[in-house]
């Protein structure tokens, strides 16, 4: 079955509230004829307000880079559900790989972020992926069914459209490596299997899995024709709006 396309961008800790107005008003305009795919911006926190703003009228969704389980208290630095929907946004990253790596947010506390997102009506996306050391060592599908599995614990999804999946590769991540069409189809196939699993067949076979790992404008087109590929989560080529543009219309 057909998905609709997702394009996210997640400009990290990138772009002041000035540069990043700039980039979401090119956004606005490249997204204004691609009506068959959605495409979705999460800014640093410091330009929601901004970037909200500026699309404002336009079809490009707006996102958080991650999103506490809490409604609100004694959580320095974090950002809650009802804070992130305040600014428009309607979706949230979850359990990026920096998060995982570098901020040793771990499978429990994802699960906690995903669910707060489901039940504030936040779309999160859970980043799942294999270190290049789990891959080389075999561990990769195992991995991803840990991530998945203790991710999305007890979770009781609303529909299909409730959550996205983007698969990205570690070793894919910022460092001009992409995992072939190949690897990214058998990791995206094993993803649906187990959620098949956990949620049932119908449901999995609508749930979106985005790729996510050094997209650019050569490899997005050949990426996005394999079956279980449906979208793209694109980091460094999101902050140009020339490669940006040329993504969102891939072929
Ligand atoms: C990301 O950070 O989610 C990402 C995929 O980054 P890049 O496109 O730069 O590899």
């Amino acid at each position: 079955m057909k998905r609709r396309p997702l394009i996210a961008g997640n400009w990290k800790m990138n772009l002041s509230v000035i540069e990043s107005r700039k980039l979401a008003e090119a956004i606005k305009k490249s997204a204004s004829n691609a009506t068959d795919r959605d495409v979705m911006i999460a800014p640093a926190f410091t330009s929601l307000s901004m970037v909200a703003s500026a699309l404002e009228g336009s079809r490009v969704l707006l996102g958080g880079q991650n999103v506490c389980w809490e409604e609100k208290g004694a959580y320095t630095a974090e950002i809650s559900p009802p804070m992130l929907k305040e600014l428009g946004c309607t979706f949230a990253i979850v359990g990026h790989s920096e998060r995982r790596h570098i901020f040793h947010e771990d499978n429990v506390m994802i699960n906690k972020r995903v669910k707060a997102a489901i039940n504030f009506d936040l779309t999160p996306i859970l980043c799942i992926g294999e270190t290049l050391e789990e891959r080389e060592s075999n561990n990769t599908m195992p991995i991803l069914e840990s991530q998945l599995r203790e991710g999305l614990q007890n979770l009781s999804l609303p529909s299909a459209s409730a959550i996205v999946i983007a698969y990205e590769p570690v070793w894919a991540i910022g460092t001009g490596k992409t995992a072939s069409n190949e690897q990214a189809q058998e990791a995206h196939a094993f993803t649906r299997k187990i959620l098949a699993d956990i949620f049932e067949k119908t449901i999995a076979s609508q749930i979106r899995i985005l790729y996510g790992g050094s997209v650019n404008p050569d490899n997005v087109d050949n990426l996005m024709s394999q079956d279980d590929i449906d979208g793209a989560l694109v980091g460094g080529a999101a902050l140009q709006p020339d490669t940006f543009d040329r993504i969102i219309h891939f072929n």
